[in-house]
């Protein structure tokens, strides 16, 4: 971007002063909203309340979905409007209809800053709404700031070993996706309310190239809750195999916890990839995160140091997940996830 180093002093451009206020892309899909969007609308808020300006999420769907309730939940998170445009070819997320909606939102009400989630349809979304706009977006970020007048990024790069933070500085709206669970959800405050702008798409189902015939689930994706568990027992290449793996899963259906699992575990084919915590896994927060045989790796663990109570066990003193676990175990984890099994079968 021509802003450059020597942009970051240079006063926004006239032009783009005109651009107010920041916007949430709230997701929702067959009668849910996506928590990352009230995650977002959280992290919105303090963004808006250090600029001074106000927050608004948009809501695009179809004649079945019930966009209004969804506008109320906004409310409470911490949303001051929403944008609602209602359209039988927005009936089901597809590219083209919802770039065009989106974007149309944007020419006519010009955010200064607009969030997305790094969901499958937020990425896509956002990938597609930047280019016709033409302006900058930031992917995957960790922590969103305000340095001056523009939005301060910050994202992991050459594959995780080191954080960057990206600035916009001569277009705007300014993008950034956020991955589920790495912000922190705001408390609700019900008694809040707000406005709702009305906008119509103006698209017929015949300018769609993409029909959508059916959905269908992956089974999958459904059973593996991770990004939300509120435990997760985690294991690692120190377990050695797959047979050993499942000691994890006989901990895990004691605790009634997820099982998650490093990279070298999933690429060894020890359980499924959905299962893989970490910069190209999911992102998680629990209460309680057991990790087994975890050397603890720059990109496993920026998926899980958020998580309340991290307890590591592994053979090596100086391995570096006892950096950063709440407790540490030192023995192997052959002989101390049996006994943490039968402990917690006991009580
Ligand atoms: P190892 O690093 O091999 O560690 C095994 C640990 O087990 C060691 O600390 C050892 O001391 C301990 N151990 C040995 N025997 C025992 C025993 N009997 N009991 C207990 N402990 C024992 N990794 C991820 O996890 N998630 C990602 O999303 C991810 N994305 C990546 C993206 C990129 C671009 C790159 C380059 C890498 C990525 N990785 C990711 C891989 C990451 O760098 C590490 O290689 C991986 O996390 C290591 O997995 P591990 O801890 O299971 O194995």
């Amino acid at each position: 971007r021509p802003a450059g180093r020597a942009g970051r002093n240079t006063e926004l451009p006239e032009h783009l002063k005109a651009y107010k206020g920041v916007w949430v892309f709230i997701e929702h899909d067959r009668g849910h909203v996506h928590s990352v969007s009230w995650e977002l609308m959280g992290e919105a808020r303090k963004l808006a309340d250090t600029l001074g300006v106000t927050v608004s999420g948009v809501l695009m769907g179809g004649p079945a979905d019930d966009l209004e309730l969804y506008a109320k939940e906004a409310y409470t998170y911490g949303a001051d409007r929403c944008y609602l445009m209602r359209d039988p070819v927005l009936q089901g997320y597809r590219n083209e209809p919802f770039t065009k909606g989106l974007t149309d939102l944007v020419n006519s009400h010009q955010p200064e800053i607009l969030l997305l989630g790094a969901t499958t349809m937020g990425r896509d979304l956002a990938g597609s709404v930047a280019t016709t706009l033409g302006t900058g977006l930031t992917a995957d970020c960790t922590e969103l700031r305000i340095d001056g007048r523009a939005m301060a990024a910050t994202r992991p790069t050459f594959g995780g070993s080191l954080l960057c933070t990206i600035m916009t500085l001569a277009y705007r709206p300014q993008m950034a996706t956020v991955r589920p669970r790495v912000m922190a959800m705001p408390r609700r405050d019900d008694t809040r309310s707000g406005d709702i702008v009305e906008m119509t798409l103006g698209m017929v189902e015949t300018d769609i190239v993409t029909k959508l015939l059916d959905f269908i689930p992956d089974a999958t994706r459904n059973t593996v809750n991770l990004a939300y568990a509120d435990i997760i027992v985690s294991g690692g290449k120190g377990l050695k195999t797959a047979e050993n793996f499942k000691l994890v899963w006989e901990l895990a259906r004691v605790l009634g916890a997820e099982v998650g699992a490093t990279r070298a575990v999933t690429q060894a084919g020890w359980c499924e990839t959905e299962r893989q915590v970490g910069q190209t896994g999911k992102t998680v927060r629990p209460k309680l995160y057991i990790a087994a045989g975890i050397s603890g790796a720059i990109q496993h663990r920026v998926g899980m140091e958020s998580s309340d109570c991290i307890v590591a066990i592994n053979t090596d003193p100086n391995a570096p997940i006892f950096d950063f676990a709440h407790h540490g175990i030192v023995g192997s984890a052959m002989q101390v996830l049996p006994v943490l099994t039968q402990t917690f079968r006991n009580h």
